[in-house]
């Protein structure tokens, strides 16, 4: 979608610090990291959320969590310990609408979240 942030860096019209990238899924540095490893790993096909997931594309959460697992072996967090948050509406803290998997880790990880 062309008024889609996340799209838009899928696309290379906005820059993003990109980690990874094949040809389902893309993962690239938070810009406002809140631990030593805040990635955000999205499908290059646009689903606004988890609300929007189904027996189409539901395969794209499969993509998501194998190039998860590849990043935290990559970024040697895989045995220390690691977070994914995907966050969904207004009460989930969802502000781009496009379905991303927070990859955070590197420090001990509070719980329960705000
Ligand atoms: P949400 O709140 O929707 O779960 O997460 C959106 C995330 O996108 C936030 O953690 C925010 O810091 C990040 N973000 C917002 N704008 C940009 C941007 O232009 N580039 C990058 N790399 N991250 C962004
Ligand atoms: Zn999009």
């Amino acid at each position: 979608l062309d008024n889609c942030l996340f799209c838009n860096i899928v696309a290379r019209k906005i820059p993003a610090k990109i980690v990874y990238e094949d040809e389902n899924t893309i993962a690239f540095n938070d810009i406002n990291p809140q631990a030593p490893t805040h990635f955000l790993v999205i499908p290059k096909k646009h689903i606004s959320g988890l609300n929007d997931l189904n027996d189409e594309n539901l395969i794209n959460m499969m993509h998501l969590s194998k190039t998860a697992n590849q990043l935290t072996k990559q970024e040697e967090i895989a045995e220390s310990g690691y977070r994914w948050v995907i966050n969904s509406g207004k009460d989930g803290g969802q502000t781009v609408f496009h379905l991303h998997l927070h990859l955070l880790g590197g420090r001990n990880l509070n719980w329960p979240p705000g």
